[in-house]
């Protein structure tokens, strides 16, 4: 099953406690869509600005990713620029410079309407509502969004959750669009407003994932080689959907090992900038991960003698 995936395309210039670099690749859909493309054909919809680099363009064609929705926006290339520093669970903004972005106008191709797996990555909600509208039937669509959009779109945001399967946040973002600093609560609230269910990722701690009626608490990889925290999310939700479009299966017990795999992949991310570990990654190295964090959550039922 095919993917398609909506979001921005940046030139990011991003400084952690590991090294600083500048105009690199990222943008919520190319992390979005090279995580997916692992699992899935993967049909990419974001505004490249003039300056997007060449070797970008081949770098994606070489995932198979299918560009033929990318829009080619006169002007520069979206910009983010932004640092970490010891806790580097919390991203610093510096500059957002939308460019490229503001003019995106999303146009689904008519033959691309139908894709049964939508990913809407972080963008501006308005865009994400048009491109709900163009869409024909979805099996399944998730969204995300960042603080950004929550501080300047609140309300527009409250009729994209109405319009999806499932939001997809991180707990900062999760308690500033809920307005309160308790998640599950925060979760709860998000699905009164009309989602069927809420991932909260919570960086190097796992994730977090509520229904009405269930909850589940993915571990994290204890990660040591964290160094550009970047895209970690984007990189979660890409190889969240890219799965479940492979096994074209929306059980909970499958969302439950998509949520792994989505925090597999973005462990990886994180061990470089920008995509570079992404252009090494092999299948066994994200099968092994993934049983690893598989044997590291189990344990026994409670039993001790005489007690209880
Ligand atoms: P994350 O997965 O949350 O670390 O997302 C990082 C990516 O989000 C960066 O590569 C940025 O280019 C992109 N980004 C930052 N701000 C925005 C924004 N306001 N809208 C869309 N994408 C953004």
């Amino acid at each position: 099953m095919k993917t398609l995936i909506v979001g921005s395309i940046g030139l990011d210039t991003i400084k952690t406690p590991f090294g600083e670099k500048k105009d690199i690749l990222g943008g919520s859909a190319i992390y979005s869509a090279t995580a997916a493309s692992f699992f899935s054909e993967v049909i990419l919809v974001a505004p490249a600005g003039d300056d997007f680099p060449q070797e970008s363009v081949d770098f994606l064609q070489s995932r198979k990713i299918d560009l033929s929705a990318l829009h080619k926006i006169a002007g520069p290339t979206f910009r983010w620029t932004g640092y970490y520093e010891y806790d580097m669970n919390q991203a610093h903004t510096v500059e957002t410079k939308l460019n490229a972005l503001s003019n995106f106008d999303p146009v689904i191709p008519e033959k691309h309407r139908d894709t049964p797996y939508v990913f809407l990555a972080n963008l501006d909600p308005t865009l994400q509502l048009k491109v709900i509208d163009q869409l024909k039937k979805p099996k399944f669509i998730i969204a995300d969004t960042m603080n950004f959009w929550i501080e300047s779109k609140r309300e527009i945001l409250h009729e994209v959750v109405k319009k999806v399967d499932f939001m997809i946040l991180n707990d900062a973002e999760i308690r500033q669009f809920m307005e309160t600093p308790n998640i599950p609560l925060a979760a709860k609230r998000l699905i009164e407003l009309g989602c069927k269910g809420v991932i909260v990722k919570k960086g190097e701690h796992g994730a977090l994932f509520f229904t009405k009626d269930s909850h589940f608490s993915a571990p994290s990889y204890p990660q040591e080689m964290l160094k550009d925290p970047t895209g970690a999310g984007d990189s979660f939700g890409g190889g969240f959907i890219g799965y479940l479009a492979r096994t074209d299966n929306i059980s909970e017990e499958n969302i439950r090992k998509a949520i792994v795999v989505g925090s597999v992949i973005a462990s990886f991310n994180v061990e470089d900038f920008s995509l570079e570990r992404m252009k090494t990654l092999k299948h066994k190295e994200i099968i092994s991960r993934y049983e690893m964090i598989r044997k590291y959550s189990e344990f026994e039922a409670l039993n001790i003698p005489n007690w209880g």
